[in-house]
C-alpha cells in the first residue's frame, strides 16, 4: 500500500516547532493590540468571483495559482490565496462602514496558492495582515509600514530593506500605461511568453516579472513616478517625510508594481537580506487600494493594507530557545497509587501548573527515564508514606535537589513563568 503524505507544499508543525509559530503569533496579536486593530476571521473558502474581481484576471494568481473547485456542480468556490479580498468582501457585507468611519482589522491564518514549491514558497503557507478602511492616508500608509518593521524588530529580524512606491491615481495608471506599452513594444519579442501574452492586456506585469530576461528589459522602462498626477504627487512626497519624522528606513524603487491588480498610490514590500532564505526575499508585501471597495459593491471607501508571510519569517528569525512545556511529571512508587497520582496531576492543573503522569507502569528507573525526557524540570515523587500525609517529594532533576512538600505548596514551588 502507498504511504500516505501530506499534499506536496503543504507542511505539518509538530509540537516541538510550535513553540516559534507562537511567537510570530503573539508578538503579531500583542503588537496590533497596541495599535487598536480588531480581529477579523474570514472563511477559508469564498466565491471564485470575489478573487478574479479583486486580485485581476492578468495575475498569476488568478491564472494559474488558485484551488478552484465545483461545489456539486452549483458554484465554483476558492480556497483563499489571500486575506484583502475576503476582509473586503466582509466589511461590505457586514456594512461596517456605516458604524465606523475608519476601521482597522487584522487577521492571522493560511492561504493557498498553487505555486512551485521551494525554499520558502510553499502551496499552503501561513499570512498575518493589516486593513485600515476609510482613511487616505498618506500618514496611517506611514505608520502601517513603520509597524511592519517595529513587528519584524521585535523578532529579532534586523537585516531588511523597506521599498516604496507610489502607483497614483486617477488617470495615472493609464498614461503610465500607454508610456510603458511605447516602450515595451519594440522589444516584445524578447520577452518571456507570459509577459508576451500579457503585455497588451497588463504592461505592468513585465515590470514584476521574475524572468530575467524581462528583468533586463524593465531595467529601462519609463519611471512610473514622472507620470504621478499632482494630489498623488503631494501623497507620495508627504508620505516619504512622514516616514522620515518615525524614522523609519527606506528605498524608493519606481519598478515596485507588485502582483495583484488592485493598488492604488502607495506601495510597499520589505525584503529581508539575510538568513537561510537567501538575498532579497519578500517578507512582507502591502498598499493602498482606494477603488476596490467601489469595485466590489461597496461605498466608495479608501484603503490599505499588508501581508506578512510568517513562513518566511521563521526562516530568517533568530533562534528561540526551547521552553519545556511541562513544570512536572509524576512518578509512583506503587501500582495501587496510581489513580491517587492522576488526581494529584489534577489538583495541580487546577492550581495552573503543567502536569503529566505516564500510568503505564514500568519501574522507577524507566519512570525517571520518561520525566528526564518529558522536559519538565520536576519530578514529582509519590510513595506509600507521602500518600498517606499528603505530600510529594519534589525533585529538581537538573540538580538532584529533593524536598518534601505538601500537595498544596507544589503548584507554586515548579511553575516557571
Ligand atoms: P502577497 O500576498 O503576494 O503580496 O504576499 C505577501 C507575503 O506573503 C510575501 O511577501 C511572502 O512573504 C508571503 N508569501 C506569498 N506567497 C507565498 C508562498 N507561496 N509561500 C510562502 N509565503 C508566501
Amino acid at each position: 500500500m502507498s504511504k500516505l503524505r501530506s499534499v506536496k507544499g503543504m507542511n505539518d508543525v509538530l509540537p516541538e516547532d510550535a513553540a516559534r509559530w507562537h511567537r510570530l503569533e503573539s508578538t503579531f496579536r500583542e503588537l496590533v493590540g497596541r495599535y487598536g486593530f480588531g480581529e477579523v476571521r474570514t472563511p477559508l473558502v469564498e466565491p471564485t468571483d470575489l478573487f478574479v474581481r479583486s486580485i485581476g484576471e492578468a495575475t498569476d494568481i488568478v491564472e494559474k495559482e488558485m484551488y478552484t473547485f465545483e461545489d456539486k456542480g452549483e458554484k465554483s468556490l476558492t480556497l483563499r490565496p489571500e486575506g484583502t479580498a475576503s476582509a473586503a468582501r466582509a466589511w461590505i457585507q457586514h456594512s461596517v462602514g456605516g458604524k465606523h468611519p475608519v476601521s482597522k482589522w487584522f487577521y492571522l491564518g493560511p492561504m493557498y496558492r498553487r505555486e512551485r514549491p521551494a525554499k520558502g514558497r510553499y502551496r499552503q503557507f501561513w499570512q498575518a495582515g493589516c486593513e485600515i478602511y476609510g482613511d487616505p492616508g498618506p500618514y496611517v500608509d506611514a505608520e502601517l509600514i513603520d509597524f511592519v518593521v517595529r513587528y519584524l524588530r521585535a523578532l529579532g529580524i534586523q537585516d531588511i530593506e523597506v521599498l516604496v512606491n507610489s502607483l497614483g491615481a486617477g488617470g495615472t495608471r493609464d498614461r503610465y500605461r500607454d508610456a510603458l506599452l511605447e516602450y515595451l513594444r519594440p522589444h516584445a519579442s524578447e520577452l518571456s511568453e507570459d509577459s508576451q501574452r500579457r503585455l497588451e492586456r497588463n504592461p505592468l506585469r513585465v515590470l514584476d516579472s521574475k524572468a530575467p530576461q524581462d528583468q533586463a528589459i524593465a531595467e529601462n522602462a519609463p519611471d512610473i513616478l514622472d507620470h504621478l498626477d499632482e494630489e498623488s504627487r503631494e501623497h507620495f512626497e508627504t508620505l516619504k517625510s512622514a516616514l522620515d519624522d518615525l524614522g523609519t528606513p527606506y528605498r524608493v524603487e519606481p519598478r515596485l508594481v507588485r502582483g495583484l491588480d488592485y493598488y492604488t498610490r502607495t506601495l510597499f514590500e520589505v525584503r529581508g537580506r539575510g538568513g537561510d532564505l537567501g538575498a532579497n526575499a519578500a517578507l512582507c508585501g502591502g498598499g493602498r487600494y482606494d477603488n476596490m471597495i467601489a469595485e466590489l459593491g461597496g461605498p466608495a471607501t479608501p484603503a490599505i493594507g499588508f501581508a506578512i508571510g510568517l513562513d518566511r519569517l521563521l526562516l530568517v528569525m533568530a533562534e528561540t530557545e526551547p521552553k519545556p512545556t511541562l513544570d512536572g511529571f509524576l512518578v509512583v512508587q506503587a501500582k495501587e497509587l496510581r489513580g491517587k497520582a492522576l488526581a494529584i496531576a489534577q489538583t495541580l492543573r487546577d492550581a495552573g501548573a503543567r502536569v503529566d503522569a505516564d500510568l503505564r507502569g514500568g519501574s522507577m528507573k524507566s519512570q525517571f527515564r520518561r520525566a528526564d525526557k518529558s522536559s519538565a524540570p520536576f519530578a514529582l515523587i509519590l510513595g506509600e508514606r507521602e500518600a498517606a500525609e499528603g505530600t510529594v517529594q519534589v525533585k529538581e532533576l537538573a540538580t538532584g535537589e529533593q524536598r518534601e512538600l505538601p500537595i498544596d505548596q507544589v503548584a507554586a514551588a515548579i511553575i516557571r513563568d
